[in-house]
């Protein structure tokens, strides 16, 4: 346990932070710095094949160790951290034997991460919890993940008698501005099949994700002298709450959860002469998905109709964007895949949560990339803030789960 501490210690307190205003990848050069580490670990530990491409993709090799047959399987996490909090000087604090109170986390500032607050800090009683000193986030989001996927590869390595086939590791920066599995080159990674360790509490296993599309409508209108304005004055601003109060209105983020979708109106500004209304569509059905995205046009079109006279010619236009699609339309087909990370987890004495992410991950893109990717526990609570925390334990299971998990594919 010592061990996977000190390992996951020095990769958080790497300053990893991405950029999504940089054009560049990785985007942000101190992606490198815990890049460069990565790849001299993997290499002394004694993985075949390290690369490290021009965007700091990495990719190693455990060659199999069996005779017979077995799919080359992956394991993938990304190293860099949401730009939504500052990642510069984590200095993580450990909680040995949790005791279930509240966790000062920074008495100055009296930041407690309480479980008044955070409930699931109960289930971790009597375990070992690391902590940020409320100043920064801690980075479990991934890097509990790639200390996982190292500390298994090393426990492989040292353990011969366990049988495995071709494992391949992917570390990946960029992951936090959606950007992870864009230059990722699944060709060369050359797995059947992947698990992203990008999860939170332990027992995560999602392999549905939203179906999700952007939508810009934009509104014109025509400026006249408020006083002298009937019957020539067209307000965009007016036309815009027209569009949006035609939308259903409990299919919103707030009112929604589980499988239900929603359309997500996240920015509105304009003038009497011209309103932009942009917002989000998500949905897991893809058939419900595709009916939202019709919907969209049809107000438009509505709008239009309504106005063509007057205005003479379409008052409103609407772009509908496709942003990522739901995986379980690649995972169906080779569901073992789930069933496999399922088995290996009960045989472990860990309770499978598998549950639809209201969400994208980098796996559902390395999915239609031809990579089908489920995503598995890594451990941590509260990403992205000064409250994130993970629990040693759950680490030390999530390593066990990838070592099982190559166990269980290489199994006749
Ligand atoms: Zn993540």
């Amino acid at each position: 346990m010592q061990d996977i501490i000190n390992r996951f210690i020095s990769y958080v307190t790497i300053d990893t932070e991405s950029d999504p205003n940089s054009n560049t990848t990785p985007s942000t050069e101190k992606q490198w710095d815990l890049a460069n580490k990565l790849v001299e670990e993997l290499k002394a530990m004694g993985m075949q094949d390290v690369t490290i491409d021009e965007n700091a993709y990495i990719m190693a090799t455990l060659p199999s160790n069996v005779a017979h047959d077995v799919p080359t399987i992956g394991f993938v996490a990304h190293f860099d951290t949401t730009p939504d909090f500052t990642g510069a000087n984590v200095k993580p604090q450990i909680v040995e034997n949790y005791d279930g109170r509240d966790i000062v986390l920074n008495a100055e500032q009296n930041i407690i991460l309480s479980p008044d607050y955070f409930e699931d800090l109960l289930q971790y009683k009597g375990q070992t919890l690391i902590t940020t000193d409320g100043t920064t986030l801690l980075g479990a989001d991934d890097k509990a993940g790639i200390t996982e996927i190292m500390t298994a590869m090393d426990y492989l390595i040292k353990h011969p008698e366990i049988k495995h086939g071709k494992i391949r590791v992917g570390f990946t920066p960029d992951e936090e501005i959606g950007r992870g599995a864009h230059k990722f080159d699944v060709e060369k990674f050359g797995a059947e099949w992947a698990y992203t360790m990008d999860g939170s509490q332990i027992g995560e296993l999602e392999y549905e994700n939203f179906n999700a599309a952007g939508a810009k409508i934009t509104f014109q209108g025509k400026s006249v002298h408020p006083g002298y304005a009937k019957g020539k004055m067209i307000n965009s601003m007016l036309l815009a709450n027209q569009f949006i109060s035609e939308l259903p209105i409990n299919e919103v983020p707030e009112r929604t959860t589980g499988y239900e979708g929603f359309f997500h109106l996240h920015d509105i500004h304009g003038s009497i002469e011209e309103t932009v209304v942009e917002l989000i569509i998500r949905d897991h059905n893809k058939d419900h998905f595709e009916a939202r995205k019709a919907l969209i046009q049809t107000i438009a079109d509505k709008i239009n109709t309504a106005y063509e006279k007057q205005f003479g010619g379409p008052i409103c236009e609407a772009i509908v964007k496709d942003q990522y699609f739901n995986m379980r339309e690649k995972v169906e087909p080779v569901f073992h895949i789930v069933e496999i990370a399922e088995k290996a987890m009960k045989e472990l004495n860990i309770t499978p949560i598998i549950k639809p992410i209201r969400g994208g991950t980098d796996g559902a893109q390395l999915s239609f990339k031809g990579l089908p990717c489920p995503n598995i526990f890594a451990g941590g609570h509260n990403f992205h803030g000064k409250y994130e925390y993970v629990p040693v334990e759950s680490m030390v299971k999530a390593t066990e789960v990838i070592v099982k998990i190559a166990e269980l594919t290489a199994q006749k």
